[in-house]
């Protein structure tokens, strides 16, 4: 099963819009959405979820109190300052889960406890299965999450003998992202003409270039800038990044995704869904 993950440096670039696009051209393959921490690929694609796991990844200090004598020693020792000085209670929002007050704690009252931190979900679409998931608001560990979305997608995939996974990967150059990019075939990167696009693209070209992963390019809503357009052109060129084309800003995307309907599906002949769908015939024979 061919890997490919769609990336861009920051939120709103139009990657989501382009990967449920790409799903309906490539008609039979598997799904992730690795934005954990903005999951927004359902809402396009309107999942029926056939299966929820619970994910639990972040450690919490955990006080039996009918242990605890309030020696106070888990105050002194935590650096995270997530101990009262007054009850020596613990706050969740503040602990690390480091495990030293564990350690230290004379009595044995505390302990470590994995806490729930988000859910992952078996979907079906009309385009194949999908697997995406849900982070609780103020958890950490997303890098986490999108792997295991990750082996899941490819665990079905495997499976069920499909083709092709294609990933919406994780905005930004962190963990999360590098888990949505590690072990791909292919990197495709969606940049916008402007000048913080052109610089997440520059950073996410490094990542990309030190995990040798062959990537290709895409420039949305290109003519809004067409000076910085023709910059982000060069500097492909010159980090030989093939560009695999060019996405025209067109109202009609705005309104296809405001009826959450694909362009390419609704719009056919239009001149925005003819750039698409030669940008996915240059992906596929990249792919092969
Ligand atoms: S170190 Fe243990 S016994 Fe001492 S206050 Fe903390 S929980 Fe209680
Ligand atoms: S586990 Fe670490 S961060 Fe959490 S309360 Fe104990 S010492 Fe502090």
């Amino acid at each position: 099963m061919k890997k490919i993950t769609v990336i861009s440096g920051k939120g709103g670039t139009g990657k989501t819009t382009l990967v449920s696009n790409l799903a309906y051209l490539a008609e039979d393959l598997v799904l992730a959405d690795c934005d954990v921490d903005a999951p927004n690929l359902h809402l396009l694609l309107n999942p029926e979820v056939e299966e929820t796991n619970i994910f639990k990844s972040n450690k919490l200090a955990i006080k039996d109190e009918s242990k605890c004598i309030d020696c106070g020693i888990c105050n002194e020792v935590c650096r995270f300052n997530a101990v009262s000085p007054v009850n020596y209670e613990i706050d969740p929002y503040k602990c690390e889960g480091c495990g030293v007050c564990v350690e230290m704690c004379p009595e044995n009252a505390l302990s470590l406890k994995l806490m729930e931190t988000g859910e992952i979900y078996n979907s079906t679409t009309r385009f194949g299965p999908m697997v995406h998931a849900n982070l609780k608001v103020g958890s950490d560990n997303s890098g986490k999450l999108v792997s295991e979305v990750r082996e899941k997608a490819v665990e079905k995939g495997n499976k069920i003998d499909k083709d092709l996974l294609l990933i919406d990967g994780s905005p930004g150059i962190g963990c999360p992202v590098i888990s949505s990019i590690t072990g791909v075939d292919l990197v495709l990167f969606v940049t916008e003409p402007s000048r913080s696009g052109f610089s997440d693209l520059k950073r996410v070209a490094q990542v990309i270039e030190h995990f040798e992963i062959p990537a290709l390019a895409v420039i949305n809503k290109y003519d809004i800038n067409k000076d910085i357009s023709q910059e982000i052109v060069e500097y492909l060129k010159e980090n030989e990044i093939e560009l695999v084309g060019k996405i025209s800003y067109s109202s009609l995307v705005v309104e296809n995704l405001r009826n959450a309907e694909l362009v390419v599906e609704q719009e056919k002949k239009s001149k925005v869904s003819q750039e698409i769908i030669n940008i996915w015939k240059k992906i596929k024979t990249n792919i092969k």
